[in-house]
């Protein structure tokens, strides 16, 4: 019996969990997911200090209109200790630097005329103008990153604000990726009658290093038991498995079978899905182990839709399932009731709304289609037809078109 879609894709989130947690150095931590709490160690900005390069003065001494005498220069990592601006002076100030006691506001350099050791200033002076003060940015102590954040180039910012060197980050799944049959060489190899280039291995590989994760190919599991055996072993060793073809009913279909044999604990052996059908989920020791149809478009389409939030899962991501985009699907679809099916399309912005168009020939066989898409509209089970001019569920997989590129 076929899982519907939304109930394997639950059963697979179900059975995985994080990954160990792993000090890494902030340099390498992009796109990773926290794995601790971060509060502030200090104060952000730690002292009051200037947001220009120009003078700290007091304001109610800039009304008069009168040059102040300046009496002292604060560059960038100079320090204030000692300084105050007394009343009719001012102090030479970079920006960053720490603000001198008695002043209220900086007067940009721009504003000012500067002459004989005096200043003038030109136009107007509030309190408060141009100071960053203490903790206006952040206050000692404060949770300033839960786990689970994503860090992007902003958090790490902060982290390194914080002066820290490592944060604790979830770790990357070690994906192993298995290609079986007997028809598969390899790129570079000779290609004879009957054979067919082990292209999944390369899209699969992409599709895990897109996410985070990484991959490990270790090649081609020929149709028989010996083979295949020794191959998922070997693949089982990594964190994750996912194979490729196989799995259907054909008379050498044996992966599913000698999943079984290695161990791997079945949850679903295929889903009322298209295309994808073929597609199988286990576990050994609670390691997650996928099994993918053969055809290019399947195994694709498959990994975008069932495994790929369960790596997010598993490299601590809170949210892993992909939201939806709305778009008006811009032809009528007919469908096969009972199996949802993943539409390849494009979806173009014409300025008030997505309109999804059909990428091209939806025959899974159809490899060209999936790289016209920009999205997988996924279309529930139970219709028989998307009307012209119906909103449709659409999974983008790269950005939406604007309108001058409309195919
Ligand atoms: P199977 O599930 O073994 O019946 O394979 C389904 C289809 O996918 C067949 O046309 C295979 O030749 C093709 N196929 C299987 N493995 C790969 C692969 N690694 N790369 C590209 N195509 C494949
Ligand atoms: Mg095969």
């Amino acid at each position: 019996m076929a899982e519907t879609f939304e109930h394997a894709r639950a059963l697979i989130l179900e059975n995985v969990s994080f990954l160990p947690t792993e000090s890494v150095p902030l340099i390498e931590v992009v796109g990773r997911v926290l794995a601790e709490e971060i509060r502030a160690p200090w104060d952000l900005p730690r002292w009051d200090n200037s947001a220009m390069d120009g003078f700290a003065v007091r304001a109610e001494d800039c009304q008069a209109q009168k040059p102040l005498l300046i009496d002292g220069y604060i560059p960038a990592g100079g320090t204030a200790d000692g300084l105050a601006v007394k009343p009719g002076q001012a102090i030479k100030i970079m920006t960053g630097a720490p603000a001198p006691a008695g002043c209220d506001a900086i007067v940009p350099v721009e504003e000012t005329e500067e002459q004989d050791g005096r200043v003038q200033i030109k136009g107007r002076v509030n309190a408060g103008d141009h100071l960053r003060l203490r903790g206006e940015d952040v206050r000692k102590g404060t949770v300033v990153m839960t786990a689970g954040s994503v860090l992007r180039p902003a958090e790490i910012n902060m982290l390194a604000s914080f002066g820290l060197k490592n944060v604790a980050v979830f770790r990357r799944p070690r994906v192993a990726i298995l290609s079986t049959g007997d028809e598969l060489v390899e790129p570079g190899e000779q290609i004879g009658p009957g054979q067919i280039i082990n292209s999944n291995a390369y899209s699969l590989a992409a599709a895990v290093v897109e996410i985070g994760g990484v991959p490990l190919l270790i090649g081609i599991a020929r149709d028989n038991r010996e083979s295949l055996k020794e191959k998922l072993t070997e693949g089982l060793q990594a964190d994750v498995l996912i194979t490729s073809a196989g799995g259907s009913m054909g008379d050498r279909d044996l992966v599913c079978e000698m999943l079984q044999e290695v161990g791997v604990e079945s949850r679903f052996w295929k889903v009322d899905i298209k295309p994808g059908r073929p597609t199988a989920f286990g576990l050994k020791g609670g390691k997650p182990v996928f099994s993918l149809p053969g055809n290019p478009v399947s195994s694709m389409v498959t990994f975008e839709e069932l495994v790929r939030p369960a790596l997010l899962k598993m490299m601590g991501h809170q949210r892993v399932i992909k939201p939806f985009v709305k778009a008006t699907m811009r032809e009528t679809m007919t469908k096969k009731p009972g199996r949802v099916q993943f539409l390849r399309v494009r979806v173009v912005d014409n300025g008030e709304r997505l309109i999804a168009t059909s990428a091209g020939d939806q025959n899974t066989g159809i490899l060209s289609t999936m790289l016209r898409a920009n999205g997988i509209a996924v279309l529930p089970a139970e219709r028989e037809q998307i009307v012209a001019g119906e909103e449709v569920d659409v999974h983008m997989i790269s950005a939406v078109d604007e309108p001058e590129s409309d195919l």
